[in-house]
């Protein structure tokens, strides 16, 4: 039994997702979004999944102190996290113990990286993709050069468009078999498109919308406060690892898990009488809250919502 375990969760977007770089930039839009360096590609880092999923785990085991970062404030009344072994939330994620420090969590998750991307086109919405992308899967093929390469469900035609982009349509693509986590209607309408091309493409067809900031004292807007943001659009698929590492486990007895809970021991409710077996299936609870619930900025401008696609979902 090995001490790692690795799952890959494909997520959708089902509203506009928003994680800023804090900062402001010149140029295009005021509020950027991170980006990973290099390819230049939007993604949702890691650290603001995990914070979210965190807080959605805490939720259903209805322990908000062990949501957040921990730390404890007396005069805010802040309790920090319950740092009890049998606490799934703790176990998993980890937690700050005042002055003597803490405890590392399980789980490592890792950033979300965009799977397949949504761009209108001639012949309605279609989902681009790049042979790099694949690769990760272990999906092998030829770059596909200045061209685009379509599925035949699209029918046949000499040239797309991707949003201001015209391509001259090159050979058959039909989405690979081994990846059948996306929905149907999705693969469908997947085409395929070189990597540089892909990074092109995704930041000239993100979304940006124009927004005002509210006065806080009056609840108006504020007069020439009007500012721009760009957000990951509904309707893209992502993916991300999840590694569990139970780094606790015996060597001599590698079966014998640590994993310290379960429902007779904590006397805690499990909604809807689910049962968290492992710090994977505590990411699974709160993950599935993020449709909900959602993650990133603008929550209140109806921003945020990503669905988990399970395997079983696709079928
Ligand atoms: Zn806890």
């Amino acid at each position: 039994m090995s001490f790692y375990q690795q799952e890959t969760f494909v997520l959708m977007t089902l509203d506009p997702v928003h994680i800023g770089t804090g900062g402001m930039r010149l140029g295009r839009v005021d509020n950027s979004i991170v980006r990973e360096p290099g390819v230049r590609l939007p993604k949702i880092p890691g650290t603001s999944l995990s914070g979210a999923i965190r807080q959605y785990a805490a939720y259903r085991y209805e322990s908000l102190r062990c949501a957040g970062a921990g730390q404890e404030n007396k005069e805010k009344k802040q309790e920090g996290h319950c740092r009890d072994a049998k606490c799934p939330v703790c176990y998993t994620f980890g937690y700050l113990k005042g002055q003597e420090g803490g405890q590392s969590g399980t789980v490592n998750i890792g950033d979300a990286r965009i799977l397949l991307f949504p761009v209108h086109s001639l012949t309605g919405p279609v989902w681009v993709t790049s042979p790099g992308i694949l690769r990760e899967f272990g999906v092998t093929g030829d770059d596909p050069g200045e061209q685009v390469r379509l599925p035949q469900s699209l029918g046949r035609h000499s040239h797309l468009n991707l949003g201001w982009l015209m391509l001259e349509a090159g050979q058959a693509f039909d989405w690979p078999d081994a990846i059948q986590v996306a929905p149907a209607e999705i693969r469908e309408r997947a085409v395929l498109i070189s990597d540089k091309l892909f990074s092109q493409v995704v930041n000239s067809n993100l979304e940006v919308r124009t927004s005002v900031s509210i006065d806080p004292d009056t609840g108006a807007a504020s007069e020439g406060k009007l500012f721009t943001y760009e957000a990951i659009p509904r309707a893209t698929l992502l993916w991300m690892d999840v590694v569990e590492d139970e780094f606790r486990r015996d060597p001599q007895n590698p079966g014998n898990s640590p994993w310290p809970v379960s429902q007779a021991k904590s006397g805690k409710p499990f909604p809807n009488g689910e049962t968290w077996t492992s710090p994977l299936s505590v990411i699974k609870a709160g993950l599935g809250l993020a449709e909900y619930l959602g993650i990133g900025g603008m929550g209140t401008r109806g921003f945020g919502r990503v669905r988990w696609l399970s395997e079983e979902a696709s079928q």
